[in-house]
């Protein structure tokens, strides 16, 4: 199946007991188990089923399925928020002593989560600036677990040259995770040689703004197996799991020892699991993700467009109007456009920026992304308050710098908000 296809028919066609269409909301904590065979058997992994909705749910798992399917993964693991998905897309491979190297440009929430949390936890995050790939190979060693970026991250929407350090990755034996969060659908991380790949599904997959979830896809192209040392939590016996080796355990299941350690260890401890109905909202955004992602982009271009002529703005950032290096890349990754992010700096700096946000009417003022309507924030005096000055420059955030995700609506109401807003300055 095409992808169009897969986001509306993949893992579930009508419900085996009432025949619905729809994929029910199957709001249940627990599931009968048939005799003590077989719940033996279903703990023991010798047979997969449902055991407790922590761990597993059918509504989630059609999720699982459609986005798994529409990656090019083998399996998924749909989780209670992004920043879920990318804390177990690393703990599930770290423990403490060990490291792992992240892009500097990520969400600052990730951000957080790497220099502080994990750190506290004994994981170390070495921070690699990508506009030099080749760098990510200087801070390997043989502690280090994962290499972590985003697709597509904001503010300066550097598209992340996945291939290049996959590449490197893979001489060292180190799984490239990539946060596909801003760019599904339009980028397939693991077609370009990354392993796993995360999202925050509250943005895009939602795309109505209703739920927060996030989700886990393993693109079952990593051999753990053959990378023996580098991946004791996979490789040797899990005391927690009766001496579970996971890399051994998956084998009859495919190559899904990944995921299925961090479904039945980190789901069964930490419980971040998805609600079912949360599930059910994912799954009615993904099923129009596509042609959503297609007006998304075509919206954003043609805004691009209009800002990088108006005469209040001096820079407007968008990656498919971008030169050189940035432009190739996006050129190279990303498919039917580049997303509906898009950042412009005011000439008048961060007297301009808030009043431009006061003065908008359509395009809503919230820190969110990736929704069917239009939106904006300013994050000098926001998201970025936090930082010094140096470091707000340094991660692309100038005094005059607007950040858009732009929605679905009719392209004219959302040039003429801009422009109503933009005169008033
Ligand atoms: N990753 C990226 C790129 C994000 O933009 C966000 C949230 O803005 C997250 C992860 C975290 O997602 P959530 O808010 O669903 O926890």
């Amino acid at each position: 199946m095409k992808e169009e296809t897969i986001v509306l028919h993949a893992g579930h066609r009508r419900d085996e007991t009432t025949t619905s269409v729809a994929v029910p909301i199957y709001q249940t904590t627990s599931y009968q188990f048939n005799n003590t065979d077989h719940a033996s058997k279903l703990f023991s992994l010798q047979e997969l089923g449902n055991i407790y909705t922590r761990i597993m749910n059918p509504t989630c798992a059609v999720l699982e399925e459609r986005m798994s399917k529409l990656d090019g993964g083998v399996a998924a693991m749909a989780v209670s928020s992004g920043q879920a998905a990318s804390a177990f897309s690393i703990q599930n491979i770290c423990h403490s002593g060990d490291n792992f190297i992240s892009s500097t440009d990520l969400y600052g929430g990730t951000w957080n989560l790497f220099s502080n949390t994990l750190k506290e936890m004994g994981i170390e995050c070495r921070f690699i600036d990508p506009t030099k790939p080749e760098q990510f190979e200087n801070a390997i060693d043989s502690k280090t677990r994962c290499i972590y970026a985003e697709t597509l991250p904001n503010p300066k929407l550097n598209v992340f040259p996945i291939n290049e350090v996959s590449k490197i990755g893979k001489k060292h034996n180190v799984p490239l995770i990539m946060d596909n969060t801003a760019a599904p659908y339009i980028c397939k991380p693991i077609s370009h040689g990354a392993n796993i790949v995360v999202y925050s599904t509250t943005k895009y997959i939602g795309g109505h703004g209703l739920s927060i979830g996030g989700l886990i896809v393993d693109g079952g192209n990593f051999d753990w197996e053959s990378a023996g040392d580098r991946f004791p939590m996979l490789n040797s016996p899990d005391p927690s799991y009766h001496g579970a080796v996971w890399s051994q355990a998956a084998k009859p299941l495919g190559p899904i020892a990944y995921i299925l350690r961090a479904r039945v260890i980190l789901l069964r401890d930490y419980g971040s699991s998805m609600s079912p109905f949360n599930a059910f909202t994912f799954i009615q955004g993904l099923e129009t993700l596509p042609l959503r992602m297609q007006r998304h982009c075509e919206n954003a271009e043609k805004v691009s467009k209009y800002l990088s002529s108006h005469k209040k703005i001096q820079k407007v950032i968008y990656p498919s109007i971008m030169s050189g290096i940035h432009k190739d890349r996006c050129d190279k990754y990303m498919t039917g456009g580049s997303g509906a992010l898009l950042g412009f700096e005011l000439k008048d700096g961060e007297d301009a920026g808030r009043k431009f946000i006061d003065n908008l009417k359509l395009l809503y003022h919230v820190a969110n992304i990736g929704d069917a309507r239009s939106l904006a924030i300013h994050p000098a005096s926001t998201t970025h308050s936090q930082l010094s000055d140096d470091e707000k420059i340094s991660s692309g955030v100038t005094p005059g710098y607007v950040r858009l995700s732009i929605g679905i609506e009719h392209i004219d109401d959302i040039i003429e908000d801009l422009e109503q807003a933009l005169n008033k300055i």
